[in-house]
């Protein structure tokens, strides 16, 4: 079996001290909301099974994996910790059996076909995948995840896949933008949700905020906070 590769003393405090540091961040936003603190999802993309292992010594046991590949390898790696697998990036249909089979969550489908593949290929034996539809909520061109105006529909078919679980809905705003307008973006999200929930009950899920906007996220009711430099700190590739 292939063993995770030590990394020093110094990496392994700083991440301690950058998942201290988030987890104040979630409190105090919450605090400062009307909303429960959301679920602190780890996103370790690049990073190695020893960073996933620091962090998940500090307390962590949630992480999310954007390449499969790559995911894959630490999934492997990490097969006695009893931690959580949520996919969050985009999803090609060659890859559907593999996503369905080694992850909890899929944060990012957007697609019918997708849909469809992970409901045919989820093994029985454990229990629905649970997924949130990605939404494009800044309409930006050429970017992932479907418009707020198709989103009614889509969770329809979804919610007829029986080994799909639809949770809720995640979306990743425009770059770049004022503070008010990735507000903006995240109150769409949220009154999406509220809309959703006549049909669909049971969908509770907003999975919205990163290093950058966890804040603003938070206080529009994110459920679940995606965090990647925040706690790994600052990525070697630009992803
Ligand atoms: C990389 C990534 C994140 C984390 O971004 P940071 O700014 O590093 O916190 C969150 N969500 C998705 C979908 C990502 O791809």
């Amino acid at each position: 079996m292939r063993k995770a590769k030590p990394i020093e003393n110094k990496k392994m405090k700083e991440i301690q001290g950058n998942v201290n540091v988030t987890l104040q961040r979630l409190l105090r936003a919450s605090d400062a909301s009307c909303f429960p603190p959301p679920v602190l999802l780890a996103i370790s993309k690049t990073r190695s099974a020893a960073e996933i292992i620091a962090a998940y010594e500090s307390g962590l046991r949630l992480f999310g994996e954007n390449y499969l590949q790559e995911a894959l390898e630490k999934i492997a790696a990490l097969k006695s910790y009893p931690v959580e697998w949520h996919f969050t990036g985009p999803i090609q249909s060659n890859k559907t059996r593999a996503v369905a089979e080694n992850f909890s969550w899929v944060h990012t489908l957007d697609r019918e076909k997708i849909a469809q593949r992970l409901n045919e290929q989820r093994p029985e034996g454990l229990g629905p995948l649970k997924v949130c539809i990605q939404v494009n909520v800044d309409r930006e061109p050429s970017k992932s995840g479907i418009m707020p105006e198709s989103v009614a529909k889509f969770a329809a078919y979804v919610s007829t896949l029986p080994h799909l679980e639809l949770k809720g809905l995640m979306a990743i705003p425009e770059a770049g933008v004022a503070d008010s307008q990735r507000q903006a973006a995240f109150q769409g999200l949220a009154g999406l949700l509220k809309t959703l929930q006549g049909p669909h009950p049971h969908m509770d899920t907003l999975s919205m905020g990163m290093s950058g906007d966890l804040e603003l996220a938070i206080a529009e009711g994110a459920t679940i906070v995606r965090v990647g430099t925040g706690i790994f700190g600052p990525r070697a590739k630009k992803v």
